[in-house]
């Protein structure tokens, strides 16, 4: 229990702009997106999301819901959202899907990238193995990718057998 309010303790206050840096996605390739959110709007989604799959209380969302509750109003630097959070990769996705993202940067092309010249591609016709939505900027550097569903088609589905 100890260990538990030792850890949470060390997370840094938030303010009112959260910096999300995904680094990678699930399976450990590059992502070089740099996105900044307003804190009202992560707070809305949660609020949204936690209604429908109160389970995922006891998970990042719950957390990463109890941080952004926790904010400091005062603070104007943008906070990192902790990366101890890797679920986070789903509430930016869903944010920058429905236009609410303040910022974006590439980090390869260093340039600030406005939200309409960004490419979805998201997999939207379910085929076999992972399902992901992925977004890149306009030079074609993937920026996040987020995993939907995991989809195992037999032989016989795939027309082989
Ligand atoms: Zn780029």
């Amino acid at each position: 229990m100890f260990s538990f309010f030792k850890k949470k303790a060390q997370l840094p206050k938030c303010g009112r702009l959260i910096r999300y840096i995904p680094k990678h996605d699930g399976f450990g390739r590059v992502l070089y997106g740099e996105f900044i959110f307003a804190k009202e709007d992560i707070q809305n989604e949660l609020i949204k999301k936690l209604e429908n799959n109160p389970h995922l209380f006891d998970g990042h969302e719950g957390a990463i819901f109890n941080w952004i509750g926790n904010s400091d109003e005062s603070i104007n630097e943008v906070t990192d959202v902790p990366e101890i959070w890797n679920r986070f990769i789903y509430i930016a996705d869903e944010l920058i899907h429905q236009g609410l993202c303040i910022s974006c940067i590439c980090s390869v092309c260093h340039n600030k990238l406005p939200l309409d010249s960004l490419i979805n591609d998201d997999d939207n016709e379910l085929k076999n193995g992972w399902n992901s939505n992925k977004l890149f900027c306009n030079n074609g550097h993937l920026l996040l990718r987020a995993e939907t569903t995991h989809i195992i088609l037999s032989d016989y589905q795939r027309g082989k057998a």
